[in-house]
């Protein structure tokens, strides 16, 4: 104990690998399954548990260069030891892998400090809502259309509101019929649906602009990564062209991507599994508020919920059908989606997950 706080005892990392039903495909990758590497932190009689979605080669991140910074640390010191873990870093590279490893251990660090005060984690954040609004993510581009219309039919029976597929299809070379499956998306959902869009930056800018145009017409309101989000200048070129607003920010890492990104976009896309964890999250979030626009979290729906809710400018969270389907299985007391929302827990300690038994099935690491 240093004073009254616990000092950090362990820092653990494991990591599991769900296969997906069968390859699924964006506009610039194919994948076949999923790996989660999780970081658990023990101090004072209590475990935190954080994760990120990645390689397995991501728990070695945490167990050889993030757990020498934290052991022996002051349990309640979030902010000294994510400096120390970044500073850690330099001669590795701080964005990419280490930060996805880094993400893990800040969010396992939150839960663990709620968890020492016996509070729910949406408690200690700063609650300013009880329920955060989803949208329905997945449509991958080789879905049949009977797929795509079981996709479209579990969101609208959660009470979805706002559903989004992948075009960009073969790095931009099949625009016709990504317009066709938006076209389809639309017949699927009916009206008052809001359309979403994601090309993974599968087009270039000219060709972004045109399919934008396109994308206008039919009513497309959200319109992300069009471009790769490395290449801001033609983010903002789309951005001048169309209508629908333009997103992106899954690949922030730090404040410095942050500040790249904010004069180009319309609605900034935060990932607390990639971005720092929560602390790099409400930083974001926050940077994002000083220029009036919302954010919307990326994908790992369950650990999203109690952060989103912590933030006046959230628009919503990605409900993304891989990760909704493996965060039951990865984690005990996933938060659940209903009437279009993911409801905050407010009685659990922590965000309330805990790793799932059954998970050990899919342990690689
Ligand atoms: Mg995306």
């Amino acid at each position: 104990m240093t004073g009254l706080s616990p000092t950090i005892e362990a820092v653990d990392a494991a990591a599991y690998r769900f296969p997906t039903p069968q390859p699924e495909a964006d506009g610039t990758l194919t994948w076949d399954a999923t790996v989660a590497v999780t970081a658990t932190i023990r101090a004072g009689g209590q475990c935190g548990l954080g994760w990120t979605y990645s390689s397995e080669v991501t728990a070695n991140v945490i167990t050889a260069h993030l757990a020498p910074c934290l052991e022996g640390r002051d349990a309640f010191d979030i902010a000294g030891g994510w400096t120390a873990m970044h500073r850690a870093g330099r001669n590795l590279g701080t964005r990419g892998l280490y930060m996805h490893a880094l993400s893990a251990v800040d969010i396992a660090w939150w839960d663990l400090k709620a968890r020492l005060l016996g509070k729910p984690l949406s408690d200690l954040l700063g609650r300013c809502r009880d329920a955060v609004p989803v949208y329905g993510s997945g449509g991958f581009t080789n879905l049949t259309d009977r797929q795509l219309a079981d996709q479209v039919e579990a969101w609208s029976a959660a009470g979805c509101t706002a559903m989004k597929i992948k075009i960009g299809e073969g790095w931009g070379t099949s625009a016709r019929r990504d317009l066709a499956r938006t076209r389809r998306l639309r017949g699927l959902a009916g009206p008052g649906i809001d359309l979403m869009v994601d090309a993974n930056g599968g087009y270039r800018r000219a060709q972004a602009q045109r399919v934008g145009h396109d994308l206008d017409e039919l009513g497309v309101t959200w319109f992300e990564e069009p471009v790769s989000s490395d290449d801001v200048e033609a983010l903002a070129a789309v951005r001048d062209e169309v209508r629908c607003d333009v997103a992106a920010g899954e690949y922030v890492y730090d404040q410095f991507d942050v500040n790249r990104l904010l004069p180009v976009v319309d609605c900034l896309q935060l990932d607390a599994t990639r971005c720092g964890g929560y602390t790099g999250w409400l930083r974001g979030a926050s940077s994002a508020q000083a220029r009036n626009l919302k954010v919307s979290a990326h994908c790992a729906p369950a650990l999203h919920v109690s952060v989103a809710a912590a933030v006046p400018n959230t628009r919503h969270i990605e409900w993304f059908v891989d990760h909704a389907r493996l965060e039951p299985q990865l984690v005990a007391d996933a938060p659940e989606v209903r009437a279009g929302e993911a409801r905050v827990n407010r009685t659990a300690p922590g965000h309330g997950m805990t790793v799932n038994p059954a998970a050990d099935a899919r342990r690689v690491r």
